[in-house]
């Protein structure tokens, strides 16, 4: 179908590894913002705000992108929206903003869950 021909031409096969499983097994360096021993979070390397940060679970486990999640991964999702939280404090940022892209109408071009947190800017509503 239309969507599997998107993600084939991009190259970024939902079953194979991604970018962020290497980042997660730490074989690829990045500017790390936060990490636990269940997720890790770094700075955008094409930032969209003054601060951009991508927050991501240590394992895939499935979740190529949100609408995956299965009963298994509750205990994951609430992690993951807590270590915003935590984020967040640590780092003073103030307002931000949280974004999940679902599939490529949404933008989604990282086959591995991650939530954007922007921050340090003024937002607009709707999002284009
Ligand atoms: P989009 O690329 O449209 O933002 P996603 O929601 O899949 O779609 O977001 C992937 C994000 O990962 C992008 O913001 C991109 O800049 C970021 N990114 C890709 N590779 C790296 C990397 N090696 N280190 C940090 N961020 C990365």
């Amino acid at each position: 179908n239309e969507e599997e021909l998107a993600l084939a031409n991009a190259g970024k096969d939902e079953n194979g590894d991604s970018i962020f499983g290497k980042i997660a097994r730490k074989e690829m360096k990045v500017d790390l913002v936060y990490e636990d021993d269940k997720v890790m979070a770094f700075n955008d390397i094409n930032p969209q705000a003054p601060v951009h940060i991508l927050v991501i679970p240590k394992m895939r486990d499935g979740l190529t992108r949100l609408s995956k999640a299965e009963n298994r991964h509750k205990e994951i999702l609430g992690h993951l929206m807590w270590a915003v939280a935590e984020i967040v404090r640590q780092k003073d940022l103030g307002d931000f903003r949280l974004v999940v892209n679902n599939g490529p109408e949404a933008c989604q071009s990282v086959y591995y869950l991650h939530l954007h947190i922007l921050a340090k800017r003024q937002m607009k509503w709707p999002p284009a």
